[in-house]
């Protein structure tokens, strides 16, 4: 437990303004609730989260009030990391970083966002990325990843002065923009650290998708780790106001096993658990499916 902590307001990561939107769900939890167990990578979903609002003039759904961010970074420094998917998120990731070919992407430097363990740094050297580094705040996570070979892996969270300008080609932040209390400064410095025309991949939940529509509060992602939620036309609009050019946005699939759906369906516990036994023996069974997640290519301008 960490104690009573005070919220702090957000603001609106496209037009910058405080205040100014709607609610859409009052908040269901208090602030000494919060602890590193609820911030941690994949961890059962429980339907906490803090109010979220939508901005009246981006519609972009975001929560406010929300703890601090030195706060925030302490309770990711503390997360915990549950592995089990990791091998259909890596074959996910994969197949998302391969498009970056098709807009000519160099392999000298790759960074990424909320590395965890690094199984994505090391796909992305299987594809021929020959410096990967990744940041990642959560100690266990790193000290796991050190055991890649070829993986750097900086324990922090991206912050501006941390990398040299002009220092990678591409920039993947995978399921982790979603969670960052100022994307907006956090877009500025991926645009410094790139080189001019190097593109940025960002993979994370879609609110536009099926599936959110469909359960609204009861989503997933409605989640107390989401500072902000996005779709297709919210983060279009983010990172072009950040001076990006968007080459791609759109909805993926993510190859995932059944026993890992089974866990992220909001049932009710004893059905859940029933689901579990009934399809224990092909729960290693796995398949492409749209689990509601988009993905952006964008690029840094030759000129800018
Ligand atoms: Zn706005």
């Amino acid at each position: 437990m960490t104690g009573r902590v005070p919220l702090v307001p957000t603001r609106c990561a496209i037009c910058g303004s405080e205040g100014k939107a709607d609610e859409v769900y009052a908040a269901n939890v208090e602030p000494d609730m919060l602890d590193d167990a609820v911030f941690s990578a994949r961890r059962p979903p429980d339907g906490i989260h803090f109010r979220m609002v939508r901005c009246r003039t981006c519609g972009l759904l975001r929560s406010d009030p929300i703890v601090p961010a030195e706060h925030l970074a302490r309770l990711y420094a503390g997360s915990h990391f549950d592995e089990s998917e990791v091998p259909n998120l890596r074959r996910t990731y994969g197949r998302v970083l391969t498009e970056l070919d098709q807009y000519g992407a160099r392999k000298d430097a790759l960074l990424e966002l909320g590395s965890g363990t690094g199984f994505f740094l090391a796909e992305a050297r299987a594809n021929g990325y020959r410096r990967t580094v990744g940041v990642e705040p959560s100690l266990e996570a790193a000290a796991r990843a050190d055991r890649i070979a070829g993986v750097e892996t900086v324990r922090d969270v991206m912050r501006d002065g941390l990398f040299t300008p002009d220092s990678f080609d591409v920039v993947c932040i995978f399921q982790t923009l979603d969670h960052l209390p100022d994307p907006a400064s956090v877009l500025d410095e991926c645009r410094r650290v790139l080189r001019p025309g190097g593109l940025v991949l960002a993979f994370n939940h879609d609110t536009a998708a099926p599936s959110a529509r469909l359960l609204g509060e009861r989503s997933p992602i409605v989640d107390v780790e989401h500072t902000y939620l996005y779709d297709p036309r919210t983060m279009r609009r983010l990172f072009e106001s950040r001076g990006y050019e968007v080459c791609a946005v759109g909805s993926v699939r993510n190859l995932i096993s059944l026993r890992y759906l089974i866990h992220l369906v909001p049932l009710p516990g004893p059905l859940k658990a029933l689901a579990r036994t009934l399809l224990e023996p092909i729960g290693g069974l796995r398949l492409w499916v749209p689990l509601g997640n988009l993905r952006l290519i964008a690029r840094r301008p030759e000129g800018a």
